[in-house]
């Protein structure tokens, strides 16, 4: 069986005023505030999980944080995952190549509530392992969890 390797998509810049990126209130009206965006919606896909009620469950999410590009988040009390990939449709120029065919879920996407800002913020986000268990030692406050912890690092010899 043959595998194929995706090299990763170089962008081009998005549009500027004055050489940086607008806030969403300065794009001028008639433009469209995906010009000015590096599609940052076409870069990521999340999807919620069950929210994690036991040691068992948070160690489930524990494991989705071992992978590379997954993090997790909580939005009005869902769990999410998030996995950091970018579309296989998404041209360096940001746009859909695709886009007469693309999924609901994108045509259903909005710039209403959009990413396009930097300032977005999660009621929790857990980017790494440790995270989730040092979130799993203040909630259930355990006495085990060296078990699942990586050992510390031997200590260098003195040199005398
Ligand atoms: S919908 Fe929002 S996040 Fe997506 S490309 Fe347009 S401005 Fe960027
Ligand atoms: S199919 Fe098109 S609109 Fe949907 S995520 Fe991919 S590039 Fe973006």
């Amino acid at each position: 069986m043959s595998t194929s390797t995706l090299a990763p998509i170089q962008l081009l810049p998005a549009k500027t005023i004055d050489g940086r990126k607008p806030k969403r209130e300065e794009v001028p009206g008639g433009e469209v505030l995906c010009a000015y965006c590096t599609a940052k919606c076409c870069r990521y896909f999340a999807m919620p999980i069950d929210t994690p009620t036991t040691k068992t469950d948070l160690d489930f999410v524990r494991w989705y944080l071992l992978h590379d590009r997954a993090t997790v988040f909580i939005e009005d009390e869902t769990w999410y995952l998030l996995v950091h990939t970018d579309c296989k449709h998404l041209q360096s120029n940001h746009m859909c190549g695709i886009y007469e065919t693309r999924p609901q879920i994108c045509r259903d996407y909005s710039t209403d509530n959009c990413e396009f800002d930097e300032d977005a913020v999660y009621e929790m986000y857990f980017e790494t392992a440790e995270q989730v268990a040092e979130y799993m030692e203040a909630r259930f406050e355990s006495s085990d969890l060296s078990a699942i912890r990586s050992k510390e690092p031997a200590l260098l010899p003195v040199l005398q």
